[in-house]
């Protein structure tokens, strides 16, 4: 079994859905697939519950008329019948009424939640329908049956693999099965969410509770690129990748897959493919747990980070010092990407500013504080490139014009870390375009 993703530009237009439904008449065989939103709709339901968070009703009313005129124009446009375009008014109407109610009562985070599952709950029935229509045999398996996650946010697994297994061998003759990526059950049962983005993990998880055969993730690019393709002029797709590169990729910057994505397929060895709907041909990026050593694969980004710097005395010689530190960071849920140390500093970087005033006051205890803002984490990767000679000259010789101010090796074999400020991460990721790769 398969399962295939379908992002939010994927679905995002009538003309796209219906190349979805050609696709799926010309994969063999039977296959879970997993829909986004409509592209903006999710944007959309943030502003409208951001709105009505704040009481401004006016404004979020606002949004939800936009939105409720942009379905209705998509379901003109995605139905050929006149009978099917009553049925696509019907579920828009039947949506923006949910909608609206929710809007109209008192306004929490559980309704806030609830607000945003609607995106992907009205994308899987528009295509649904739509299949329908063409009277391409396929099934609605609401994610809300399947998915949870525990009280700390993390997806489970196995209960999800408990239940989605019976679910999907009672549909039995069904090649198409479709399901909403994203939403989720949270573990007081309410209605939920895997974050941002978060359809890929949806895609992973599935894939990795009925141990799919391959887990594909559709989107408008084809596959994972060397470098940041928004900042870099030329670059070129990777046809392959391990699950720890890729890992690696998606954490620090790859705007391609949600950073969680790798973590269920990797626990499960269920290779990734990363597609292009646009074009369907591109072989696209594999993603599996083979792979060829010591070449340099890839660069990402990931700005926003601050690196706080604690000097301190008494760490020289002290055990127990670095646990004190991380604690600070633990109790204010902040995790940390970077680190390094020297006898009487450590330096760490995290990429969550919401608690650093807290933080900052509480790390004083320990010695001297300093914090910079607006830092980039540039990230090199390829499968075991620590091993090999002269890759650290290689990385440096690329950026000998450009200031680092952290610099991380050795923690895993698969990547080379360094922190420059913001204003330097196109020069050096340009930079290293041409040193590593000969690209430019
Ligand atoms: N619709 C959600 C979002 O825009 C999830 C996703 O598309 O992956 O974040
Ligand atoms: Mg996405």
């Amino acid at each position: 079994m398969l399962v295939m993703k379908f992002g939010g530009t994927s679905v995002g237009k009538p003309e796209r859905m219906k190349k979805i439904a050609e696709l799926l008449l010309s994969t063999p065989g039977k296959k879970i697939v997993v829909l986004s939103a409509l592209s903006g709709t999710t944007n959309a339901l943030v502003s409208i519950g951001d709105n009505l968070l704040l009481g401004q009703k006016a404004k979020a009313e606002e949004t939800i008329a936009t939105l409720e005129t942009h379905y209705n124009t998509f379901v003109k446009e995605l139905y050929g019948s006149e009978s099917f375009q009553a049925i696509g008014q019907e579920i828009v109407s039947r949506f923006f009424i949910f909608i609206r109610l929710l809007a109209a009562g008192h306004f929490d985070n559980k309704g806030y939640r609830e607000l945003l599952a609607q995106g992907e709950l009205i994308s899987t029935e528009l295509f649904y329908q739509h299949l329908q229509e063409r009277k391409i045999s396929a099934r609605l398996l609401p994610a809300l049956y399947f998915m949870s996650i525990d009280e700390n946010e993390e997806p489970e697994l196995e209960k999800i693999s408990v239940r989605l297994k019976p679910l999907v061998s009672s549909l039995n003759n069904i090649e198409i099965i479709i399901t909403q990526g994203y939403i989720c059950r949270n573990h007081r049962n309410e209605i939920d969410n895997l974050k941002r983005g978060g359809s890929d993990y949806t895609a992973s998880l599935v894939g990795a509770a009925i141990q799919a055969e391959e887990i594909q993730i559709w989107t408008d690019i084809d596959g994972m690129h060397n470098n940041d393709p928004r900042i870099v002029k030329k670059t070129v797709p990777i046809s392959e990748l391990t699950f720890d590169e890729a890992s690696e990729l998606a954490y620090f910057g790859a705007k391609i897959l949600h950073p969680s994505t790798i973590v269920p397929a990797q626990k499960m060895n269920v290779p990734v493919r990363l597609k292009n709907t646009m074009d369907e041909k591109a072989p696209g990026t594999i993603i599996t747990s083979k792979g060829t050593e010591g070449s340099f694969k890839a660069i990402a980004a990931k700005d926003d980070i601050t690196a706080i710097n604690i000097r301190s005395s008494r760490m020289l010689m002290a055990y127990g010092f670095l646990r004190r530190v991380f604690e600070v960071f633990e109790n204010y849920k902040t995790s940390i990407d970077m680190v390094t140390t020297s006898e009487v500093a450590v330096s760490l970087t995290i990429d969550n500013n919401t608690h650093l005033t807290a933080i900052e006051n509480e790390l004083k205890k320990f010695g001297v504080i300093e914090v910079y803002k607006d830092q980039t984490i540039i990230c090199v990767v390829g499968n075991k490139i620590t091993e090999q000679k002269g890759v650290l000259n290689k990385i440096f010789d690329s950026l000998s014009s450009i200031p680092v101010r952290m610099v991380c090796s050795g923690g895993s074999t698969n990547n080379v870390t360094v922190l420059v400020d913001k204003g330097n991460k196109a020069p050096a990721l340009n930079a290293l375009n041409e040193g590593l790769f000969g690209l430019k």
